[in-house]
């Protein structure tokens, strides 16, 4: 059995799949989900963060407007999404309440992951929402994404979740308990796999075409999700989802395939901003901000003293000091022209001088890497 305890994973997205969670009428399996929140709230009590990402809206949705998913149209599926996701949270909603646990909805497209200027912006809203300790629900916006434009499933949703909030951890709940040799459903001598250390070539191909669930998803999917998400120093496992109490069958040492994380998510998410060749412009600091950086701390706009270069909010920006020597890059959380009219100001002073409420740092610290952390 490999090491992984959930018990030392505090940020956790757990993603559920649609054949867990829609009973054969075509509807929320209500049993099933109660089963689910109660390990919800057990893992809350034990400070753990949880995020859900939660298919189901088409098939839920099929079923009011009596659509035949197999034969229907790209404007069919959406409708179906529309009625069925607010089907979905309300089950969501209930169940977590039993528990005290308030639910968001969250909806999002691959653009609010992969545009920069999008993703500070879902990001800000998730790391608020989990301060408060209330439980986001998050799927695809199916409504109004169309084929070019989707993530497609919720396992790469769910890697990119991760990703966007620095998860510790990543769970693939769905019908089977792990990736096998071969499809076991086909193949009685496929053998179950504990660990994987690295995403080869051999382990790609053994996920194969495998079908999972009445989702979108196969095993392929999920260990292309894996892939996105050990990169971002995320461990993620696959685990059944089919009985009563999914999460605490896990936490018990229960039978998943777990694959190592690369790194921590911090240790990713720097690497990956040091290594963003197109930097923008540049922020000079005063001797105070540079050490608040040095400290751990955001950068406010109250440090900047001066904005050079032409930029946009989610443009990488140079770090520099009093002596123009650079000290790390982040993201901007502003554009080079509000930049700079905040130069200098007190955060509270952003709404007034800008005429819209903004966010109170200049470049906050998830999202800057500082190139010698000793000043
Ligand atoms: N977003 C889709 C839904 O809620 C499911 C996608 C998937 O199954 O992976 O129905």
């Amino acid at each position: 059995m490999s090491g992984f305890q959930l018990q030392d994973h505090r940020r956790l997205v757990i993603k559920v799949g649609s054949s867990l969670l829609i009973g054969d009428d075509g509807h929320v399996h209500r049993g099933w989900l109660e089963g689910l929140a109660d390990d919800i709230g057990m893992l809350c009590e034990q400070q753990h963060e949880l995020l859900i990402v939660s298919s189901g809206a088409i098939a839920i949705g099929s079923t009011i407007l009596g659509i035949n998913k197999r034969r229907a149209r790209l404007e069919d599926l959406q409708a179906a999404a529309a009625a069925g996701q607010v089907q979905l949270m309300h089950a969501y909603q209930e169940a977590l309440a039993r528990h005290g646990i308030t639910a968001a909805q969250i909806l999002l497209t691959p653009e609010d992951t992969e545009n920069r200027r999008r993703f500070l912006n879902a990001r800000g809203t998730l790391a608020r929402l989990i301060a408060q300790s209330v439980i986001p629900i998050v799927n695809e916006n199916d409504t109004v994404a169309t084929e070019e434009i989707r993530y497609g499933d919720n396992d790469r949703l769910a890697a990119r979740v991760a990703q966007l909030v620095m998860a510790d951890a990543l769970i693939l709940l769905s019908d089977v308990d792990g990736l096998y040799t071969a499809d076991p459903g086909k193949d009685a001598s496929a053998e179950h796999i504990p660990e994987v250390r690295t995403i080869t070539d051999a382990i790609l191909q053994m996920a194969g075409e495998t079908r999972t669930d009445i989702g979108s998803g196969g095993m392929a999917t999920k260990v292309q999700a894996a892939r996105i998400a050990t990169h971002a120093g995320c461990s993620t496992v696959i685990a059944s989802g089919g009985i009563d109490r999914p999460l605490s069958a896990l936490a018990a040492g229960g039978r998943r395939t777990v694959f190592r994380a690369e790194g921590t998510p911090a240790a990713a998410r720097k690497q990956w901003l040091a290594g963003v060749l197109e930097v923008r412009g540049e922020l000079r600091l005063d001797e105070g901000a540079a050490g608040a950086l040095a400290a751990g701390k955001s950068l406010l706009p109250v440090g900047v003293v001066e904005v050079i270069g032409n930029f946009r909010r989610g443009d990488v920006v140079s770090l520099v000091d009093a002596a123009g020597q650079e000290l790390g890059r982040g993201l901007a959380e502003y554009s080079s022209d509000d930049a700079g009219r905040l130069t200098g100001c007190h955060s509270e002073k952003i709404e007034e001088l800008l005429g819209y409420r903004g966010r109170s740092v200049m470049v906050h610290r998830d999202e800057l890497v500082l190139f010698g952390n000793e000043r």
